[in-house]
């Protein structure tokens, strides 16, 4: 049987990510694109597993359906672990992709190759109607480059360097992206979770 699961996000690129992953194992990945009359969700967390929480929680709640909530980040060790959960709206309210990668290139200013470390980090929670079932996470480590490379991907995969591929993810084909990301990661985690929830229910 197709099991239908909700994503709580309007993040293309992380459903994009998120269907590619789980529709060969019988899950629809539908998401807050899809749906109309949605309550606001304010991501209030100070860490990526309490927002991804949060989210799955309040939709579960709204919706009474099986839900996925995923939040993600970018961590530089350069910049004591910013900008973290705020990496959307890292260069202010009226945010976009180009605008934080600009600042973070200016941030970054000066700053050697092997001092321009980071990770990208992604929680993924699963909530079933009012219950939070459990929050998994991954991580994926790069480097910052000085300029952006490719047009792949989303966020600040132009920037986010991959040494053992000598490429960014915005020039590595989603296939590879889809083998080590943070996303993948936590997705590999949480497809284990939700057999166990869905064969226990
Ligand atoms: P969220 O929707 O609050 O979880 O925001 C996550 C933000 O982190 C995105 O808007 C991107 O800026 C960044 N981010 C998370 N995952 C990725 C990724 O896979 N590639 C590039 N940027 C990412």
């Amino acid at each position: 049987m197709m099991k239908e699961l909700l994503v709580a996000t309007k993040n293309k690129g992380k459903v994009r990510e998120i269907a590619d992953l789980l529709s060969p194992c019988g899950i629809q990945v539908i998401s807050l694109l899809d749906v109309e009359n949605m309550p606001e969700i304010i991501e209030d967390g100070l860490t990526f597993r309490a927002n991804a929480a949060k989210k799955a929680v309040v939709i579960a709640k709204h919706t009474g359906r099986l839900v996925m909530g995923e939040d993600s980040g970018l961590e530089v060790d350069a910049l004591g672990g910013r900008p973290g959960v705020f990496s959307a709206r890292y260069s202010g309210d009226d945010a976009t992709d180009e605008k934080n990668n600009d600042k973070m290139l200016q941030e970054l200013a000066g700053v050697p190759f092997e001092k321009r470390t980071a990770r990208y980090r992604s929680a993924i929670a699963l909530a079933d109607k009012d219950t939070l079932v459990d929050v998994v996470e991954g991580a994926c480590e790069g480097i910052i480059t000085t300029e952006r490379r490719g047009a792949n991907g989303f966020g600040y995969d132009p920037l986010f360097y991959i040494p053992e591929h000598a490429k960014t993810f915005g020039e590595l084909p989603l296939s590879v992206k889809q083998t080590m990301s943070h996303r993948a990661n936590a997705l590999r985690q949480f497809l284990k979770l939700l057999e166990k929830y869905l064969a226990s229910a």
